[in-house]
């Protein structure tokens, strides 16, 4: 059986020409391919279309604005983000969270909007076609049962993206561009809890690029567990930017990866105007607990994804409190 049948490329140098390709029926966007070609090479989709972003004219720019902003073009690459000095004095938590996805060689062509539009991921789904052919396939793809959670609602595959949840705590804003026109929203308007439809790009539209407020006051990170440092996705991965005033938090904000559909802000308004103690530590990780949805997605256990998890959460906190 041909899994994968024949397509198109287009590898247009300009964003109108990006967007035109974009506009025909089953067109997708390719940028460097780590993730969407293994999986169409599982027989995960069937393009009509694939459009090559890598060679639009500026794509890859990465520039501080006149207001002391960033602005980062969706085909930069991860290596040329975590490298960037100014980017890693004023940034941290982007930069240290490109500097954790994968390998070396991987980073050095891996893109922001790739990374940010990523596929979810599940045990059940990046399989080859013939072990999800004799699993009966899945609700996201090809079947009509969801072999996670039998109430078959919707999917629930996780999201593993890294640079989401570090965008998210840093305020940024995603610019997208479609035959609509141009659009802006919040990094985590661009996420949805669906495991089979978990971005609200509408069809033909692209992420052209990010842009950061200046980040002066707060400290911030990026954090993940991984089963081997060098490559792999986060079993959990959480993002946190901090504003201390003395004894007290005067701004807190926590991202979770790894645990939802979607990369996910977590509630902290009510620990801000207090101080950094166990209490306070207890209940983030509740907070946590209570916005993270854990399921067996992955080869890992759920208990231990879990665990690190609320883990990461209070740590990551902690360390900043102490000026790490
Ligand atoms: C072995 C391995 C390890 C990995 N480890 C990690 C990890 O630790 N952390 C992590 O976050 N990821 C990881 N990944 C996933 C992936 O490689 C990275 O997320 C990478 O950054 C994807 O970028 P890309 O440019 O290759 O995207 P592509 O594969 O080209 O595209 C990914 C998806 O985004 C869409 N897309 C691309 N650009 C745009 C755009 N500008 N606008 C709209 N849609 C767009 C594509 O249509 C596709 O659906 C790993 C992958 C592999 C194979
Ligand atoms: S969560 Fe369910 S529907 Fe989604 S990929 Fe896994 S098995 Fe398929």
């Amino acid at each position: 059986m041909n899994i994968l049948a024949d397509f198109r490329t287009q590898r247009p140098a300009t964003l109108a020409d990006a967007v035109s390709a974009l506009a025909a029926e089953g067109a997708v966007p390719l940028a460097a391919g780590t993730d969407l070609l293994p999986n169409l090479r599982r027989g995960l989709g069937q393009p009509a279309a694939l459009v090559d972003l890598t060679g639009v004219d500026g794509l890859g720019a990465i520039s501080i604005l006149a207001d002391g902003s960033l602005r980062i073009g969706a085909a930069a690459t991860l290596e040329a983000i975590a490298e960037h000095a100014l980017v890693r004095a004023n940034w941290p938590a982007l930069s240290q969270a490109a500097e954790v996805v994968a390998g070396p060689t991987h980073r050095a062509a891996a893109t922001l909007g790739g990374n940010l539009c990523q596929d979810t991921r599940c045990i059940f789904y990046n399989q080859s076609e013939w072990w999800r052919s004799a699993n009966g396939y899945c609700l996201k793809y090809q079947g009509d049962t969801c072999h996670v959670i039998v109430k078959n609602d919707r999917c629930y595959a996780t999201y593993h993206g890294d640079v989401a949840p570090a965008l998210m705590v840093l305020g940024a804003r995603v610019d997208i561009v479609g035959p609509a026109g141009r659009r802006g929203i919040a990094v985590e308007e661009l996420f949805r809890e669906d495991g089979a439809g978990h971005l609200s790009l509408e069809r033909g539209e692209l992420v052209a690029a990010v842009e950061l407020p200046p980040a002066s006051g707060w400290k911030t990170a990026y954090v993940k567990a991984r089963i081997r440092d060098a490559v792999d996705f986060p079993l959990a991965g959480v993002a946190v930017a901090l504003r201390r005033e003395g004894d007290r938090i005067a701004g807190l904000k926590v991202a979770i990866t790894g645990a939802n559909s979607a990369p996910l802000l977590v509630p902290t308004d009510e620990l801000v105007g207090g101080c950094w103690d166990a209490a306070a530590a207890g209940t983030l990780s509740q907070r946590v607990r209570r916005t993270s949805n854990v399921l067996k997605t992955t080869v890992t256990g759920v208990g231990y994804r879990r665990r690190a998890l609320l883990a990461l959460a209070p740590r990551t906190v902690d360390a900043l409190w102490q000026g790490g």
